[in-house]
Protein backbone atom coordinates (compact mmCIF):
# COMPACT_ATOMS: atom_id res chain seq x y z
CA UNK A 1 0.00 0.00 0.00
CA UNK A 2 1.21 3.86 -0.91
CA UNK A 3 2.45 5.98 2.34
CA UNK A 4 1.59 9.24 2.17
CA UNK A 5 3.10 12.59 3.19
CA UNK A 6 0.51 15.41 3.61
CA UNK A 7 1.63 18.88 4.20
CA UNK A 8 -0.60 22.06 4.80
CA UNK A 9 0.29 25.06 4.60
CA UNK A 10 -2.12 27.65 6.25
CA UNK A 11 -2.91 30.99 5.06
CA UNK A 12 -0.34 30.63 2.46
CA UNK A 13 -1.36 33.20 -1.27
CA UNK A 14 -1.70 30.69 -3.92
CA UNK A 15 -1.11 33.47 -6.45
CA UNK A 16 2.04 34.72 -4.47
CA UNK A 17 3.95 31.35 -4.52
CA UNK A 18 2.95 30.11 -7.95
CA UNK A 19 4.58 33.27 -9.27
CA UNK A 20 7.93 33.44 -6.92
CA UNK A 21 8.14 29.77 -7.63
CA UNK A 22 7.86 30.28 -11.59
CA UNK A 23 10.61 32.91 -10.87
CA UNK A 24 12.57 30.30 -9.37
CA UNK A 25 12.28 31.38 -5.79
CA UNK A 26 10.75 28.57 -4.38
CA UNK A 27 12.43 25.81 -5.77
CA UNK A 28 11.14 22.71 -4.13
CA UNK A 29 7.27 24.16 -4.94
CA UNK A 30 8.07 24.33 -8.63
CA UNK A 31 9.73 21.10 -8.67
CA UNK A 32 6.47 19.73 -7.19
CA UNK A 33 4.06 21.75 -9.24
CA UNK A 34 6.30 20.13 -12.31
CA UNK A 35 6.01 16.58 -11.00
CA UNK A 36 2.64 16.69 -9.65
CA UNK A 37 -0.90 17.68 -10.64
CA UNK A 38 -1.96 20.81 -9.07
CA UNK A 39 -5.60 22.32 -8.68
CA UNK A 40 -6.83 25.59 -6.96
CA UNK A 41 -9.41 24.92 -4.40
CA UNK A 42 -11.95 27.22 -4.60
CA UNK A 43 -13.90 27.98 -1.55
CA UNK A 44 -18.14 28.67 -1.22
CA UNK A 45 -19.19 31.49 0.32
CA UNK A 46 -19.94 29.55 3.11
CA UNK A 47 -16.34 28.87 3.89
CA UNK A 48 -14.61 30.86 6.41
CA UNK A 49 -10.96 31.14 8.02
CA UNK A 50 -12.53 29.21 11.12
CA UNK A 51 -14.28 26.59 9.56
CA UNK A 52 -11.92 25.54 6.11
CA UNK A 53 -9.97 23.52 8.16
CA UNK A 54 -12.26 21.17 9.11
CA UNK A 55 -14.13 21.47 5.86
CA UNK A 56 -11.08 20.62 4.56
CA UNK A 57 -10.16 18.01 7.00
CA UNK A 58 -13.67 16.13 6.93
CA UNK A 59 -15.04 16.45 3.68
CA UNK A 60 -18.00 17.59 5.07
CA UNK A 61 -19.39 20.92 4.60
CA UNK A 62 -19.33 23.46 7.96
CA UNK A 63 -23.56 23.46 8.89
CA UNK A 64 -22.58 19.35 9.23
CA UNK A 65 -19.51 19.50 11.11
CA UNK A 66 -20.47 22.36 12.89
CA UNK A 67 -17.22 23.76 13.64
CA UNK A 68 -17.83 27.51 12.88
CA UNK A 69 -15.08 30.34 13.39
CA UNK A 70 -13.45 31.44 16.86
CA UNK A 71 -16.94 30.95 18.64
CA UNK A 72 -20.01 29.71 17.90
CA UNK A 73 -23.51 30.49 19.58
CA UNK A 74 -24.32 27.90 22.72
CA UNK A 75 -27.78 26.51 21.82
CA UNK A 76 -30.48 27.62 24.25
CA UNK A 77 -29.05 31.31 24.61
CA UNK A 78 -27.55 34.46 23.38
CA UNK A 79 -23.83 33.72 24.46
CA UNK A 80 -21.16 33.00 22.38
CA UNK A 81 -18.50 30.58 23.83
CA UNK A 82 -15.02 29.67 22.37
CA UNK A 83 -14.96 26.36 20.07
CA UNK A 84 -13.67 23.49 21.56
CA UNK A 85 -12.28 20.32 20.02
CA UNK A 86 -15.66 18.48 20.80
CA UNK A 87 -17.68 20.55 18.66
CA UNK A 88 -16.59 18.79 15.44
CA UNK A 89 -19.26 16.08 14.50
CA UNK A 90 -17.31 14.63 11.86
CA UNK A 91 -13.94 12.76 11.57
CA UNK A 92 -10.74 13.93 9.82
CA UNK A 93 -9.47 12.20 6.33
CA UNK A 94 -6.74 10.23 8.36
CA UNK A 95 -9.49 7.96 10.76
CA UNK A 96 -10.40 5.92 8.05
CA UNK A 97 -6.43 5.13 7.40
CA UNK A 98 -6.47 4.08 11.27
CA UNK A 99 -9.26 2.32 11.30
CA UNK A 100 -7.89 0.38 8.47
CA UNK A 101 -5.31 -0.64 10.73
CA UNK A 102 -2.59 1.90 9.36
CA UNK A 103 -0.13 3.88 11.37
CA UNK A 104 -0.92 7.83 11.47
CA UNK A 105 0.89 10.49 12.77
CA UNK A 106 -0.20 13.94 12.55
CA UNK A 107 1.68 16.31 13.91
CA UNK A 108 0.23 20.06 14.41
CA UNK A 109 -2.67 20.14 11.70
CA UNK A 110 -4.86 23.68 12.63
CA UNK A 111 -8.49 22.41 14.35
CA UNK A 112 -7.69 18.76 15.00
CA UNK A 113 -7.91 16.91 17.74
CA UNK A 114 -5.78 14.10 18.76
CA UNK A 115 -8.26 10.97 19.25
CA UNK A 116 -6.87 8.21 21.63
CA UNK A 117 -9.14 5.68 19.34
CA UNK A 118 -7.12 6.21 16.44
CA UNK A 119 -3.88 5.23 18.16
CA UNK A 120 -0.38 6.64 16.19
CA UNK A 121 1.13 9.73 17.08
CA UNK A 122 -0.81 12.98 17.55
CA UNK A 123 0.13 16.08 18.37
CA UNK A 124 -1.79 19.46 18.52
CA UNK A 125 -0.84 22.80 19.56
CA UNK A 126 3.06 22.42 19.52
CA UNK A 127 3.26 25.27 17.12
CA UNK A 128 0.36 27.08 15.18
CA UNK A 129 -1.17 30.37 15.02
CA UNK A 130 -3.99 30.26 16.99
CA UNK A 131 -4.92 27.07 19.34
CA UNK A 132 -8.46 27.21 19.56
CA UNK A 133 -8.47 24.85 21.72
CA UNK A 134 -5.77 23.95 24.48
CA UNK A 135 -3.18 21.48 22.78
CA UNK A 136 -3.10 18.06 23.72
CA UNK A 137 -1.49 14.55 22.04
CA UNK A 138 -1.88 11.10 21.69
CA UNK A 139 -0.20 9.07 23.77
CA UNK A 140 -0.86 12.11 26.39
CA UNK A 141 3.02 12.94 27.36
CA UNK A 142 3.94 13.28 23.89
CA UNK A 143 3.44 16.93 23.38
CA UNK A 144 5.16 17.46 26.39
CA UNK A 145 8.43 15.23 25.25
CA UNK A 146 8.06 17.34 22.29
CA UNK A 147 8.24 20.99 23.92
CA UNK A 148 10.95 19.17 26.22
CA UNK A 149 13.14 18.33 23.28
CA UNK A 150 12.48 20.96 20.82
CA UNK A 151 11.25 23.88 23.17
CA UNK A 152 8.37 25.77 22.22
CA UNK A 153 7.98 28.11 19.34
CA UNK A 154 10.02 31.66 18.96
CA UNK A 155 6.52 33.34 18.90
CA UNK A 156 4.54 32.19 21.25
CA UNK A 157 1.04 34.68 19.50
CA UNK A 158 1.40 36.45 16.41
CA UNK A 159 -1.38 39.25 17.92
CA UNK A 160 1.12 41.66 19.59
CA UNK A 161 2.81 42.32 16.41
CA UNK A 162 1.57 45.07 14.11
CA UNK A 163 2.71 45.63 10.42
CA UNK A 164 5.43 48.61 11.44
CA UNK A 165 8.56 47.62 10.07
CA UNK A 166 10.76 46.65 13.67
CA UNK A 167 8.02 44.79 14.17
CA UNK A 168 7.73 42.92 10.72
CA UNK A 169 11.58 42.02 11.52
CA UNK A 170 11.12 40.81 14.91
CA UNK A 171 8.32 38.62 13.81
CA UNK A 172 9.85 37.15 10.28
CA UNK A 173 12.88 36.64 12.33
CA UNK A 174 10.73 34.50 15.01
CA UNK A 175 8.80 32.74 12.21
CA UNK A 176 12.28 31.98 10.50
CA UNK A 177 13.49 30.33 13.63
CA UNK A 178 10.50 28.53 14.52
CA UNK A 179 10.02 26.82 10.61
CA UNK A 180 13.58 25.59 11.46
CA UNK A 181 13.14 24.51 14.86
CA UNK A 182 10.14 22.61 13.31
CA UNK A 183 11.71 21.19 10.55
CA UNK A 184 14.57 20.08 12.51
CA UNK A 185 11.43 18.33 14.67
CA UNK A 186 9.33 16.88 11.62
CA UNK A 187 12.42 15.60 9.97
CA UNK A 188 13.71 13.52 12.76
CA UNK A 189 10.06 11.92 13.16
CA UNK A 190 9.94 11.17 9.22
CA UNK A 191 13.33 9.86 9.99
CA UNK A 192 12.78 7.32 12.91
CA UNK A 193 8.87 6.69 13.10
CA UNK A 194 6.97 8.14 10.08
CA UNK A 195 4.17 5.54 10.17
CA UNK A 196 1.78 5.23 6.60
CA UNK A 197 0.59 8.74 7.00
CA UNK A 198 2.22 11.29 7.63
CA UNK A 199 0.23 15.08 8.11
CA UNK A 200 2.12 18.63 9.19
CA UNK A 201 1.15 21.84 8.74
CA UNK A 202 2.82 25.60 9.17
CA UNK A 203 1.07 28.41 10.18
CA UNK A 204 4.24 30.61 9.49
CA UNK A 205 2.32 31.88 6.51
CA UNK A 206 -0.83 32.90 7.79
CA UNK A 207 0.99 34.95 10.72
CA UNK A 208 3.28 37.02 8.19
CA UNK A 209 0.52 37.53 5.43
CA UNK A 210 -2.00 39.67 7.79
CA UNK A 211 0.79 42.37 8.81
CA UNK A 212 3.29 41.82 5.77
CA UNK A 213 1.35 41.37 2.31
CA UNK A 214 1.86 44.89 1.62
CA UNK A 215 5.60 44.32 1.75
CA UNK A 216 4.93 41.67 -0.81
CA UNK A 217 3.99 43.77 -3.51
CA UNK A 218 4.38 47.24 -5.17
CA UNK A 219 0.94 47.61 -6.24
CA UNK A 220 -0.59 46.87 -2.68
CA UNK A 221 -1.95 51.03 -1.25
CA UNK A 222 0.26 50.69 1.75
CA UNK A 223 3.35 49.64 0.29
CA UNK A 224 5.99 51.72 0.98
CA UNK A 225 9.62 52.14 -0.23
CA UNK A 226 10.98 53.09 3.04
CA UNK A 227 9.07 50.11 4.39
CA UNK A 228 10.43 47.77 2.21
CA UNK A 229 14.33 48.89 2.33
CA UNK A 230 13.91 48.84 6.62
CA UNK A 231 11.97 45.26 6.40
CA UNK A 232 13.07 43.81 2.84
CA UNK A 233 9.95 41.79 1.97
CA UNK A 234 9.51 39.55 4.71
CA UNK A 235 6.38 37.17 3.40
CA UNK A 236 9.03 36.37 1.06
CA UNK A 237 11.48 35.76 3.55
CA UNK A 238 9.07 33.46 5.21
CA UNK A 239 7.74 31.81 1.88
CA UNK A 240 10.84 30.78 0.92
CA UNK A 241 12.04 28.99 4.63
CA UNK A 242 8.76 27.23 4.23
CA UNK A 243 10.23 25.80 0.75
CA UNK A 244 13.38 25.02 1.82
CA UNK A 245 11.38 22.74 4.88
CA UNK A 246 8.77 21.83 2.22
CA UNK A 247 12.32 20.37 -0.20
CA UNK A 248 13.91 18.63 3.03
CA UNK A 249 10.49 17.03 3.93
CA UNK A 250 9.77 15.40 0.65
CA UNK A 251 13.64 14.61 0.50
CA UNK A 252 13.44 12.67 3.69
CA UNK A 253 9.88 10.85 2.57
CA UNK A 254 11.65 9.40 -0.62
CA UNK A 255 9.44 8.02 -3.55
CA UNK A 256 6.45 7.75 -1.90
CA UNK A 257 3.48 10.06 -2.52
CA UNK A 258 3.27 13.57 -1.46
CA UNK A 259 0.28 15.75 -1.20
CA UNK A 260 0.42 19.62 -0.49
CA UNK A 261 -2.30 21.69 -0.12
CA UNK A 262 -2.41 25.63 0.96
CA UNK A 263 -5.94 25.73 3.17
CA UNK A 264 -6.58 29.32 1.54
CA UNK A 265 -4.83 32.62 0.79
CA UNK A 266 -4.21 36.26 1.59
CA UNK A 267 -5.76 39.16 -0.44
CA UNK A 268 -6.52 43.25 0.17
CA UNK A 269 -7.98 43.75 3.95
CA UNK A 270 -10.77 45.90 2.99
CA UNK A 271 -14.18 45.01 4.12
CA UNK A 272 -17.33 46.40 5.88
CA UNK A 273 -17.77 44.73 8.96
CA UNK A 274 -17.03 47.87 10.86
CA UNK A 275 -20.13 49.25 9.41
CA UNK A 276 -22.43 46.31 9.59
CA UNK A 277 -23.69 46.75 13.46
CA UNK A 278 -25.22 50.10 12.14
CA UNK A 279 -26.44 49.01 8.76
CA UNK A 280 -28.29 45.89 10.48
CA UNK A 281 -29.58 48.53 13.00
CA UNK A 282 -31.07 50.99 10.37
CA UNK A 283 -32.71 48.21 8.65
CA UNK A 284 -34.59 47.04 11.61
CA UNK A 285 -35.86 50.67 12.18
CA UNK A 286 -36.82 50.63 8.47
CA UNK A 287 -38.92 47.30 9.27
CA UNK A 288 -40.32 49.03 12.30
CA UNK A 289 -41.64 52.19 9.82
CA UNK A 290 -39.52 54.22 11.40
CA UNK A 291 -37.76 57.14 9.32
CA UNK A 292 -34.23 56.57 8.68
CA UNK A 293 -33.04 60.28 8.39
CA UNK A 294 -30.61 60.64 6.23
CA UNK A 295 -27.78 61.84 8.05
CA UNK A 296 -24.02 60.68 8.29
CA UNK A 297 -23.60 58.56 11.62
CA UNK A 298 -20.14 57.32 12.60
CA UNK A 299 -20.11 53.87 13.72
CA UNK A 300 -17.19 52.79 15.83
CA UNK A 301 -14.32 51.02 14.59
CA UNK A 302 -13.99 47.36 14.69
CA UNK A 303 -10.63 45.85 13.62
CA UNK A 304 -10.38 42.41 13.74
CA UNK A 305 -11.69 39.36 16.31
CA UNK A 306 -7.64 38.64 17.26
CA UNK A 307 -7.21 42.30 17.68
CA UNK A 308 -10.03 42.79 19.70
CA UNK A 309 -9.70 40.11 21.59
CA UNK A 310 -6.45 40.94 22.45
CA UNK A 311 -7.01 44.46 22.90
CA UNK A 312 -9.82 43.76 25.71
CA UNK A 313 -7.89 41.16 27.78
CA UNK A 314 -4.01 41.33 27.67
CA UNK A 315 -4.00 44.65 26.08
CA UNK A 316 -5.52 46.29 29.43
CA UNK A 317 -2.31 45.10 31.54
CA UNK A 318 0.36 47.34 31.85
CA UNK A 319 3.44 46.54 29.89
CA UNK A 320 5.42 44.72 31.92
CA UNK A 321 2.85 42.77 32.83
CA UNK A 322 1.51 42.10 29.27
CA UNK A 323 4.91 40.32 28.75
CA UNK A 324 4.22 37.96 31.09
CA UNK A 325 0.46 37.34 30.87
CA UNK A 326 1.06 36.58 26.81
CA UNK A 327 3.43 34.14 28.11
CA UNK A 328 1.06 32.67 30.32
CA UNK A 329 -2.71 33.00 28.78
CA UNK A 330 -3.24 31.13 25.81
CA UNK A 331 -5.79 32.48 23.20
CA UNK A 332 -8.11 30.25 24.47
CA UNK A 333 -8.64 31.89 27.78
CA UNK A 334 -7.87 35.34 26.70
CA UNK A 335 -10.88 34.69 24.02
CA UNK A 336 -12.87 33.55 27.22
CA UNK A 337 -12.58 36.40 29.44
CA UNK A 338 -13.13 38.47 26.06
CA UNK A 339 -16.72 36.66 25.34
CA UNK A 340 -18.06 37.65 28.71
CA UNK A 341 -17.08 40.92 28.00
CA UNK A 342 -18.45 41.50 24.73
CA UNK A 343 -21.96 39.10 24.93
CA UNK A 344 -24.09 41.48 24.75
CA UNK A 345 -26.82 39.18 25.86
CA UNK A 346 -29.77 41.24 26.55
CA UNK A 347 -29.20 43.52 23.38
CA UNK A 348 -29.17 40.07 21.30
CA UNK A 349 -32.65 39.10 22.86
CA UNK A 350 -34.60 41.92 21.57
CA UNK A 351 -33.17 42.17 18.29
CA UNK A 352 -34.79 40.51 15.23
CA UNK A 353 -31.38 39.24 14.41
CA UNK A 354 -27.94 39.81 15.84
CA UNK A 355 -24.28 40.27 14.53
CA UNK A 356 -20.97 37.88 15.28
CA UNK A 357 -17.79 39.93 14.73
CA UNK A 358 -15.68 38.25 11.97
CA UNK A 359 -12.39 38.63 10.28
CA UNK A 360 -12.83 40.38 7.07
CA UNK A 361 -16.65 39.38 6.56
CA UNK A 362 -19.61 39.68 8.62
CA UNK A 363 -22.03 37.26 10.02
CA UNK A 364 -25.55 37.16 11.42
CA UNK A 365 -27.70 34.45 13.72
CA UNK A 366 -31.38 35.14 13.66
CA UNK A 367 -33.43 35.58 16.51
CA UNK A 368 -35.76 32.11 15.66
CA UNK A 369 -38.78 31.96 17.32
CA UNK A 370 -38.15 27.77 18.89
CA UNK A 371 -34.82 27.80 18.66
CA UNK A 372 -33.69 31.13 20.43
CA UNK A 373 -34.90 31.36 24.13
CA UNK A 374 -36.79 34.86 23.28
CA UNK A 375 -37.03 34.47 19.36
CA UNK A 376 -38.57 37.66 17.70
CA UNK A 377 -38.94 35.81 14.08
CA UNK A 378 -40.92 32.81 13.07
CA UNK A 379 -38.97 30.40 11.08
CA UNK A 380 -40.03 30.04 7.90
CA UNK A 381 -42.31 32.71 6.09
CA UNK A 382 -40.87 35.13 7.96
CA UNK A 383 -37.75 34.56 8.41
CA UNK A 384 -37.17 33.79 4.67
CA UNK A 385 -38.85 37.46 4.12
CA UNK A 386 -36.14 38.32 6.41
CA UNK A 387 -33.43 37.60 5.01
CA UNK A 388 -34.07 38.52 1.56
CA UNK A 389 -35.27 41.82 2.53
CA UNK A 390 -31.79 42.19 4.18
CA UNK A 391 -29.92 40.86 1.27
CA UNK A 392 -31.46 43.15 -1.04
CA UNK A 393 -30.37 45.90 1.31
CA UNK A 394 -27.31 44.97 1.43
CA UNK A 395 -27.31 44.87 -2.32
CA UNK A 396 -28.44 48.23 -2.85
CA UNK A 397 -25.25 49.69 -0.81
CA UNK A 398 -22.78 51.34 -2.63
CA UNK A 399 -19.44 53.05 -1.72
CA UNK A 400 -20.07 56.96 -1.79
CA UNK A 401 -16.94 57.37 -3.46
CA UNK A 402 -16.87 55.26 -6.22
CA UNK A 403 -20.83 54.16 -6.45
CA UNK A 404 -19.61 50.59 -6.48
CA UNK A 405 -21.55 47.66 -5.05
CA UNK A 406 -19.88 46.93 -1.44
CA UNK A 407 -21.15 43.77 -1.19
CA UNK A 408 -19.68 40.65 -2.86
CA UNK A 409 -21.48 37.64 -1.74
CA UNK A 410 -23.65 35.80 0.77
CA UNK A 411 -24.17 32.64 1.93
CA UNK A 412 -27.47 32.04 3.34
CA UNK A 413 -27.77 28.71 6.09
CA UNK A 414 -31.73 28.32 4.84
CA UNK A 415 -30.60 27.24 1.61
CA UNK A 416 -29.08 24.27 2.61
CA UNK A 417 -29.98 23.01 6.14
CA UNK A 418 -33.15 23.31 8.21
CA UNK A 419 -32.47 26.23 10.31
CA UNK A 420 -34.03 25.09 13.32
CA UNK A 421 -31.63 22.13 13.50
CA UNK A 422 -29.62 22.49 16.34
CA UNK A 423 -25.96 23.86 15.55
CA UNK A 424 -23.87 27.32 16.41
CA UNK A 425 -23.53 28.73 13.35
CA UNK A 426 -24.58 31.91 11.63
CA UNK A 427 -27.68 32.33 9.02
CA UNK A 428 -26.00 34.58 6.88
CA UNK A 429 -22.27 35.37 5.88
CA UNK A 430 -21.72 38.61 3.94
CA UNK A 431 -18.50 39.05 2.09
CA UNK A 432 -17.60 42.42 1.07
CA UNK A 433 -15.54 43.78 -1.74
CA UNK A 434 -12.31 44.27 -0.34
CA UNK A 435 -10.10 46.19 -3.07
CA UNK A 436 -10.58 49.32 -1.46
CA UNK A 437 -11.00 50.69 1.76
CA UNK A 438 -15.26 51.10 2.86
CA UNK A 439 -15.36 54.27 4.92
CA UNK A 440 -18.81 55.29 3.87
CA UNK A 441 -21.76 53.41 2.19
CA UNK A 442 -24.94 54.84 1.66
CA UNK A 443 -28.44 53.59 0.40
CA UNK A 444 -31.65 55.00 -0.07
CA UNK A 445 -33.26 53.47 2.43
CA UNK A 446 -30.62 53.66 4.92
CA UNK A 447 -28.82 56.94 4.63
CA UNK A 448 -25.30 57.26 4.84
CA UNK A 449 -22.89 55.38 7.53
CA UNK A 450 -19.60 56.80 8.20
CA UNK A 451 -16.98 54.56 9.53
CA UNK A 452 -13.32 53.70 9.81
CA UNK A 453 -11.92 50.33 10.41
CA UNK A 454 -9.55 49.82 13.18
CA UNK A 455 -7.55 46.66 12.13
CA UNK A 456 -3.57 46.38 12.18
CA UNK A 457 -3.72 43.93 9.36
CA UNK A 458 -2.54 44.78 5.64
CA UNK A 459 -4.15 41.38 4.74
CA UNK A 460 -7.26 39.69 5.11
CA UNK A 461 -8.11 35.42 4.43
CA UNK A 462 -9.10 35.10 0.95
CA UNK A 463 -11.23 31.68 0.10
CA UNK A 464 -8.78 30.32 -2.29
CA UNK A 465 -6.44 27.72 -1.46
CA UNK A 466 -4.25 25.13 -3.60
CA UNK A 467 -3.83 21.37 -3.72
CA UNK A 468 -0.83 19.76 -5.30
CA UNK A 469 -0.66 15.51 -5.33
CA UNK A 470 2.08 13.71 -6.71
CA UNK A 471 2.57 9.84 -7.01
CA UNK A 472 5.89 8.92 -8.40
CA UNK A 473 4.41 5.90 -10.32
CA UNK A 474 1.57 7.62 -11.75
CA UNK A 475 2.04 8.20 -15.60
CA UNK A 476 0.77 11.64 -15.71
CA UNK A 477 -0.40 14.40 -14.18
CA UNK A 478 -2.92 16.66 -14.97
CA UNK A 479 -3.44 19.91 -14.51
CA UNK A 480 -6.80 22.40 -15.36
CA UNK A 481 -8.60 21.08 -13.03
CA UNK A 482 -10.43 23.06 -10.16
CA UNK A 483 -11.74 21.84 -6.88
CA UNK A 484 -14.17 22.80 -4.14
CA UNK A 485 -13.40 22.41 -0.27
CA UNK A 486 -15.36 18.98 -0.40
CA UNK A 487 -13.21 17.39 -2.78
CA UNK A 488 -9.85 17.37 -0.89
CA UNK A 489 -10.37 14.70 1.87
CA UNK A 490 -11.97 11.82 -0.04
CA UNK A 491 -8.45 12.54 -2.30
CA UNK A 492 -6.15 12.13 0.06
CA UNK A 493 -8.01 9.20 1.60
CA UNK A 494 -8.10 7.76 -2.37
CA UNK A 495 -4.00 8.88 -2.78
CA UNK A 496 -3.07 6.58 0.22
CA UNK A 497 -4.64 3.91 -1.31
CA UNK A 498 -7.46 4.36 1.36
CA UNK A 499 -11.42 3.67 0.18
CA UNK A 500 -13.19 6.99 1.11
CA UNK A 501 -15.80 6.82 3.78
CA UNK A 502 -19.35 6.14 2.29
CA UNK A 503 -20.70 8.82 3.71
CA UNK A 504 -18.99 11.61 2.45
CA UNK A 505 -20.71 14.10 -0.16
CA UNK A 506 -18.11 13.98 -2.31
CA UNK A 507 -16.63 10.73 -4.15
CA UNK A 508 -12.69 11.22 -4.90
CA UNK A 509 -11.82 12.87 -7.92
CA UNK A 510 -8.21 11.66 -7.83
CA UNK A 511 -8.44 10.11 -11.00
CA UNK A 512 -8.67 13.56 -12.76
CA UNK A 513 -5.51 14.40 -11.45
CA UNK A 514 -3.23 11.43 -11.27
CA UNK A 515 -5.37 9.05 -13.51
CA UNK A 516 -5.03 5.16 -12.65
CA UNK A 517 -3.72 5.94 -9.20
CA UNK A 518 -6.08 5.56 -6.86
CA UNK A 519 -7.04 3.52 -4.19
CA UNK A 520 -9.19 0.94 -6.65
CA UNK A 521 -6.15 0.81 -9.09
CA UNK A 522 -3.84 0.48 -6.12
CA UNK A 523 -5.67 -2.89 -4.62
CA UNK A 524 -6.50 -4.38 -8.36
ZN1 LIG B 1 -0.15 33.77 13.80
ZN1 LIG C 1 -5.99 34.89 10.00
Amino acid sequence: LPRLLVIGFDGMESSLARGWAQEGRLPHLKALLEKGASAPIVHGPEIVSGNVWPTLLTGFPPHVHDVHFFSRILPGTYRTRLGSSGDCKKDPFWAPFARQGREIRVFDVPFSWPDPSLGGVQVYGYCLHDWTWPPSSVPPDRLRKVRRKWGRHPIAACHDFTSEPDSLVALRDGLLRGIERKTEFLLEELRTDPGDIFCTSFSEAHCMGHLSYHLASESHPDFSAEARRRAGNPLLDVYRALDEALGRMVEAWGKERVAIFFSHGMDLPYNADHLFPEILARFHRHLDGEEIVPSVVASPGGGSVADRLWRNTVGLLPGSLRNQAKRLLPISLRGRISQLRTNDVKKRARARAFTIPQDGFSSLRLNLRGREPEGKLDPGREALFYLDALCNELHALRCTKTGAEVLSRTFRLDEVADPMKPGGGPDLLVWWRNDRPLTQVTSPTLGTIVGRGASVRTAEHTMRGLLVVSAPEAASARKGVTLDTLDVAPILCDLGGVEPPRDLPRTSRLDELLPASGAEAVRS
